[in-house]
């Protein structure tokens, strides 16, 4: 089965292809090109829309009233549907490091299911710093062990993608090796510096040990002094690690979001939603909050992060893309099959107009939303 998508203008990691044609063979993209398209079984007319790889979501918890980590596959299936009406083809699920999520969430990573794949597991505790937990609940706050270590990444057997940790809490250092170490379900565990007190030096202690990103870069660590720079500082300052960001306008200032990308380039800022279901908690000024004010993830989705972050952080709509796609493929390990338009690689597509709002996703090769 081929399916040509035609007419659209083709986002690719180095051209902008006007009336450009991308051909479908299965579940891969076969070729792509301008001209004369070649022949099909079917066709789809993307005439005035962008084609676009499928947008990857690092850090997602749940969407519109449904938890990523809910037991129900009801409840699961209608977030990864409603994630894909947004863009998302391919996501991970921020959840609990608990023996109960990894045995309810095992059977459904890797599984398209009619909407965004979800590729692993995204664990934001138990190794993180008490106080700046954000909304995870204290008993979700574990002191440093190996033991307890080795018992999540037994009980996640493989699921487990990344996991952030606070390099400051002692004994972090080992856990960062450890986790460095054991595989995931794209390449080797990433582990993401967050939930943080670190001060510059050991969060540099933590990138010289094995991490590589960063969770949600500002958001429950302290800020960037210019005689305390702090992981903030360490993070911008230092060239290899990534970040994610949520461009929400609520959870960043439009201002400290073109210092992250003046810092770390668009192939080095991931776009995030670190979205909830906001099913139990209440939307105050734009984001669901705590009782107390403390923000409990977002309401973002993916097609505006994408839109919003060419306003704030005074980037072009490729380069936009481009950190809602190649940049967290890279992340994971994963560019080689995802994250861009090319022959061989997934076909993970969506179609949007100039204002992202998005008209057609698909996943493997199938049609899973098509919308206005
Ligand atoms: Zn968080």
């Amino acid at each position: 089965m081929k399916t040509l998508i035609e007419s659209g203008i083709l986002l690719t990691p180095t051209e902008r292809i006007e009336g450009g044609w991308l051909l479908v063979d299965r579940d891969r993209i076969a070729a792509f090109g301008r001209g004369v398209p070649p022949a099909a079984d079917r066709r789809i007319d993307a005439a005035g829309r962008y084609v676009a790889p499928g947008f990857i979501d690092l850090h997602a918890q749940g969407f519109r009233g449904y938890d990523l980590w809910d037991p129900s596959d009801e409840h699961f299936l209608a977030a990864t549907r409603l994630m894909a009406s947004t863009g998302v083809t391919a996501a991970m699920a921020s959840v609990d490091a608990t023996e109960e999520v990894c045995r309810v969430m095992r059977p459904r990573i890797g599984r398209a299911g009619g909407g965004a794949r979800i590729l692993g597991l995204y664990f934001e505790s138990p190794f993180i710093a008490p106080d700046k937990r954000g909304a995870i609940p204290l008993d979700r706050v574990q002191p440093v062990s190996m033991e307890l270590a080795r018992g999540i990444l037994k009980a996640s057997e493989g699921l487990l993608a990344m996991i952030t940790i606070a390099p400051e809490r002692p004994g972090a250092l080992d856990l960062v090796r450890l986790f460095r170490r054991a595989s995931g379900p794209c390449g080797p565990v990433v582990v993401a510096l967050g939930h943080t007190e670190a001060t510059y030096d050991e969060a540099v202690a933590g990138l010289n040990a094995g991490m590589t990103h960063c969770t949600h870069l500002y958001n429950a660590m302290p800020p960037l002094h210019h005689r305390d720079p702090g992981a903030v500082g360490a993070l911008l300052a230092l060239p290899e690690v990534t970040v994610e960001i949520i461009c929400d306008g609520v959870h960043l200032h439009p201002a400290v979001i073109r210092i992250a990308v003046a810092c770390k380039g668009v192939a080095r800022t991931c776009l995030i939603t670190d979205c909830v279901s906001a099913a139990t908690v209440p939307v105050v000024d734009g984001a669901p909050r705590l009782p107390d004010g403390t923000l409990a993830g977002s309401v973002l989705s993916m097609d505006r992060a994408v839109a919003n972050v060419q306003r704030f952080g005074g980037v072009s709509l490729r380069e936009a893309v481009e950190m809602a796609t190649l940049t967290p493929a890279r992340v994971v390990g994963m560019s080689g099959s995802k994250g861009s338009i090319a022959p061989g690689k997934d076909a993970d597509i969506v179609l949007f107009d100039r204002d992202v709002n998005v008209s057609m996703t698909i996943v493997g090769g199938e049609v899973v939303w098509e919308g206005r």
